[in-house]
């Protein structure tokens, strides 16, 4: 369920930002030590999103590569399975520098200024590009 609690959350973001506008879609990056099974996110946030502004919107998951780095020599990595050393010096201090995003990146609204301009303005839509890159969940992993 934890998928569940992450897709409320970020449909919590969404509309927020939406302001009553059609949502589109959803651009989210989740760090790799989410643990996030996307498929099940995305059948959630369906679920979720019914009867509101976000109702068939997509959810677009950019998956991010866990980073870490040595606090005593400054290495830094990208670790293939969750190993928590310095490759170089050994050292257990270290901190994770990527890996653990859950933001909202940006949402796709409907444009509800003119109808029917028709032109190539990116066919109606607008991204609301949400500035204080907000964490969208706080659910324990
Ligand atoms: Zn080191």
């Amino acid at each position: 369920m934890h998928e569940l609690s992450i897709a409320t959350a970020v449909l919590n973001t969404a509309l927020k930002h939406a302001d009553d506008r059609r949502v589109r879609t959803v651009h989210l990056r989740v760090g790799a030590m989410r643990q996030v099974v996307p498929d099940s996110l995305v059948f959630y946030f369906e679920i979720v999103a019914r009867d509101t502004a976000c109702e068939g919107a997509a959810l677009e998951l950019i998956e991010l590569d866990t980073q870490l780095s040595c606090r005593r020599c400054g290495r830094g990595w990208s670790p293939e399975i969750p190993a928590f050393r310095c490759p170089d010096c050994g050292s257990a201090d270290v901190e994770v520098q990527a890996g653990e995003e859950l933001e909202v990146e940006y949402i796709e609204v409907e444009d509800d200024d003119g109808d029917d301009n028709g032109q190539d303005e990116a066919d109606g839509r607008t991204e609301h590009h949400i500035e204080e890159k907000e964490t969208a969940c706080t659910a324990p992993r």
